[in-house]
């Protein structure tokens, strides 16, 4: 039986004569990818054209660049805002290191910050098991807590800028936790058309698409637990997307201490990976479905961000994302899972 899972790729190429070769015709070739789920496109091309660039984390500390921080354990007690009796009692939620605070600017009715460290500026290779765990941990907590106070709001969600080429404001590291009646396009999407594929095949399309990945070995990298590790088929982000699949979890209240500890264990393997590929910034999202659905499991997706210099500080997003809405990427999703699976064995 063929797979109700379709990776169209419409390979293409352009012509021209190049200065670089005396003029002579020189192909180069480009890739159109649809996506499997949503059939939204992606474009592939311009291969290997960006190395992420170093940012110099010291200087995020320095008078004068750093300015005032709300994060800072210093300021927090007066600089933030407080939740409201019926959500925590003394007004923020600590866990280790994490501080939850509602958002001083909210994007939505619940729109919540949580601080992550104590530290103002923190690598990538200093997020330990436990800072990555208290703070996943506390803000799904708060997910929860909001889901049982206002189940009106269907959609919860995480999301999280780590340094200013991400658009993160605050280099201080923090994270976003929302509950929703409108989380998005991308997440909108999703749903709607893994249902629509659940009601057509009776099947659920990522529990499929897991298993054909695993099939093709093409992009899959690995599983911690009962969560799958892939390169995406179609990447938001210039340098590829790495995505985790919870398929046994679907809204926020089924999302255990054990589905945390696989996240944050492949986590740490990505951000090993990221280390040694020199990545220094990053988007995160991790989406958890409405309730009493089977067809749209928990999904986490982490894509690099980078300056295309550190020159003029170009950023890595341009016409094609933010006026065409379709993203571009510069590595193909195979070779990602290459570089990726060593640090998942
Ligand atoms: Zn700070």
């Amino acid at each position: 039986m063929s797979s109700k899972i379709d990776f169209q790729i419409i390979k293409s190429e352009s012509v021209f004569l190049d200065p670089r070769k005396s003029y002579e015709p020189t192909t180069m070739e480009f890739q159109v990818r649809v996506d499997p789920l949503t059939g939204r496109t992606g474009h592939f091309s311009h291969f290997g054209a960006v190395k992420p660039q170093k940012l110099d984390l010291e200087s995020y500390d320095q008078t004068g660049i750093k300015g005032f921080c709300p994060f800072c354990p210093k300021n927090r007690e007066k600089a933030t805002p407080k939740f409201t009796k019926d959500i925590f009692t003394a007004g923020r939620s600590s866990r280790g290191e994490a501080t939850i605070i509602p958002n001083l600017f909210p994007y939505d009715v619940h729109s919540s910050v949580l601080i992550m460290t104590d530290e103002h500026v923190v690598p990538i290779r200093n997020f330990s098991k436990q800072r990555l765990l208290d703070a996943f941990s506390l803000g799904i907590e708060f997910l929860k807590k909001i889901h049982t106070i206002d189940s009106s709001l269907p959609y919860h969600l995480m999301t999280w800028n780590y340094m200013p080429p991400s658009g993160g404001g605050i280099v201080h590291p923090h994270q976003q936790y929302f509950a929703t009646a409108y989380p998005g396009n991308q997440f909108m999407d999703e749903l709607r058309a893994s249902e629509k594929f659940h009601q057509q095949h009776d099947k659920m399309f990522w529990l499929e698409c897991i298993g054909e990945e695993q099939k093709r070995e093409e992009r899959y990298i690995g599983q911690i637990g009962n969560s799958h590790w892939l390169s995406s088929f179609v990447c938001f982000g210039f340098l590829g997307d790495l995505l985790c699949v919870f398929p046994d979890a679907f809204s926020i209240d089924d999302f255990t201490d054990t589905h945390i500890d696989n996240l944050v264990s492949g986590m740490l393997n990505i951000f090993r990976y990221y280390e040694s590929a020199g990545v220094y910034s990053f988007n995160v999202s991790l989406f958890f479905g409405p309730v009493e659905q089977n067809f749209f499991p928990c999904h986490f997706r982490i894509t690099p961000r980078t300056f295309l210099n550190i020159r003029d500080f170009a950023p890595d997003m341009n016409f094609f994302q933010t006026v065409l809405a379709e993203p571009i990427c510069l590595v193909l999703p195979e070779e990602l899972c290459r570089e990726v699976k060593p640090f998942f064995a």
